[in-house]
C-alpha cells in the first residue's frame, strides 16, 4: 500500500488528501467496504420445558453451566451476530441489550434488542470504520423436539431385571434393583433425551421403557456389573421410517446369578454366606468358623442350596465368655444359652449385638 501526499484521488479527483491505493478516504471506505451482514432479526427459540435454545442452526443446552439463561442467550445471541462479519483487521465490538432473566418465560415479551457496535481501523491515516445497528431478538417459547418425543411416549430400548430361575425377586432384591436405577438416573437428570418413561417393579422382575439406547445400556451394564449377572440383547423390529430406515427397539435382560452377595447357602455340608461374586468366582465365609475361601463359581452354583427362605433373621447380644465357651442372649425372647467362641464373628466384645438367623433350631452368627 502507497500513502503519499500531493496527488489526486483517483475516483474523485481532490487533491491534497491523504491517499490510500490512490484513493481518498470516502473514496477507499467506498470500495472496501466492511464485509458486515447485518442481521436485522435473529430468532431466539427456546424450549418452555428444557430451556434448550436454538438460535441460526445452533442448539445450546443450558443444562450445563452455572451462568443464567440471560447470560447464555447472551453469548449465543452474540456470537452469531459476529459470525456474519469478516474482518482481517483486528476490531473492536461493543453490545448492548435489554435481556433480562424474569423476562426470557414471559410470552408477553415478544422481542429483545441488542444493540452492536463495530469499529475497525485498517489505516493509521484514516479515522476508524464504524457499523452501529441494532438486532432484533425474536423469542419464540416452544417445546424442543426432545421434549415433545418424551411427551408423546417415545423411546428406543428397554431394561429387564430378572433372575436366573423362575424364581421371583424378593422385595429386598427388588428396592436394591429399583434404588441402583434411581441413583444412575441421578446423574443423567440434566443431559438431553435421558429418562426412564415408565418403570415397572413386580416380583417377576423390573421392565423399563428407557429413552435412549446408551442410557438404558449404561443402566443394565451397572446391574451387571453389581450382581454378576448375565447381559443379553435382543432387537426386534419396530417401524420402517419413510426413507427406508429400520427402527429397532432393544431390549437389555440382566439374569441374576443364581446366587447372589449376601445369600446364605448350604455347600459341601456347611453353611455359607457369600461374600462376594464376580463372573467365574465366588468368595463364602464358612458360618462355622467365619473363614472365607474363594471358589470357582460354577462349583457352587452345580451342587450349593440357598437357603434364604428358611432361615428366621434373629439378633443376639454376647453376655459374657469364658475360654471358648460365650454365652448368648436371644433379643426377641432374652433367653440365654451356651456356645462356641469360634462360632461368632471375630472381634465381637462383651454386650455387643451381632445379627444372625435361626435355622432348624440351630443359631447362626453373620455380623
Ligand atoms: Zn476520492
Ligand atoms: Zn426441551
Amino acid at each position: 500500500m502507497i500513502s503519499e501526499r500531493g496527488r489526486f484521488c483517483a475516483i474523485c479527483g481532490a487533491m491534497d488528501e491523504v491517499l490510500l491505493d490512490n484513493l481518498c478516504e470516502t473514496c477507499y471506505k467506498k470500495e472496501h467496504p466492511l464485509e458486515i451482514e447485518l442481521l436485522k432479526s435473529l430468532n431466539v427459540a427456546i424450549c418452555t420445558d428444557c430451556g434448550e435454545l436454538r438460535v441460526l442452526s445452533t442448539r445450546i443446552d443450558p443444562g450445563v453451566g452455572d451462568e443464567s439463561l440471560e447470560e447464555v442467550i447472551r453469548e449465543v445471541v452474540r456470537s452469531a451476530v459476529l459470525s456474519k462479519f469478516r474482518s482481517g483487521y483486528p476490531y473492536d465490538v461493543e453490545f448492548e441489550d435489554d435481556i433480562r432473566n424474569d423476562k426470557i418465560m414471559n410470552y408477553g415479551v415478544k422481542e429483545f434488542k441488542l444493540r452492536t457496535k463495530i469499529t475497525l481501523q485498517p489505516h493509521e491515516e484514516f479515522s476508524p470504520f464504524e457499523k452501529d445497528f441494532v438486532t432484533r431478538l425474536k423469542m419464540k417459547r416452544t417445546i424442543c423436539n426432545d421434549c415433545s418425543q418424551h411427551k408423546a411416549g417415545y423411546f428406543e430400548a428397554i431394561l429387564q431385571v430378572r433372575a436366573a430361575d423362575k424364581r421371583k425377586l424378593t422385595d429386598d432384591e427388588l428396592d436394591r434393583f429399583e434404588g441402583i436405577i434411581n441413583t444412575m438416573m441421578k446423574q443423567y437428570e440434566d443431559a438431553k433425551l435421558s429418562y426412564i418413561l415408565d418403570m415397572e417393579v413386580v416380583p417377576d422382575g423390573i421392565t423399563a421403557q428407557v429413552s435412549t439406547k446408551l442410557l438404558a445400556s449404561n443402566l443394565a451394564r451397572e446391574i451387571q456389573a453389581i450382581t454378576a449377572g448375565k447381559l443379553s440383547l435382543a432387537y426386534e423390529l419396530k417401524t420402517t421410517k419413510r426413507d427406508g430406515t429400520e427402527v429397532y427397539q432393544n431390549t437389555y435382560l440382566v439374569r441374576l446369578p443364581e446366587f447372589g452377595k449376601d445369600d446364605i447357602i448350604e455347600y459341601e455340608k456347611d453353611i455359607w454366606k457369600i461374600r462376594a461374586i464376580n463372573d467365574d468366582q465366588m468368595r463364602l465365609e464358612s458360618l462355622t468358623d467365619h473363614k472365607e475361601r474363594q471358589i470357582v463359581r460354577k462349583r457352587v452354583e452345580k451342587s450349593a442350596k440357598k437357603l434364604n427362605d428358611f432361615l428366621v433373621p434373629r439378633e443376639y447380644m454376647l453376655v459374657s465368655t469364658e475360654g471358648q465357651t460365650v454365652v448368648m442372649m436371644a433379643m426377641d425372647n432374652y433367653e440365654n444359652f451356651d456356645d462356641n467362641l469360634e462360632r461368632l464373628p471375630f472381634n465381637k466384645e462383651v454386650g455387643s449385638t451381632i445379627k444372625g438367623f435361626l435355622l432348624d433350631e440351630k443359631n447362626y452368627y453373620i455380623e
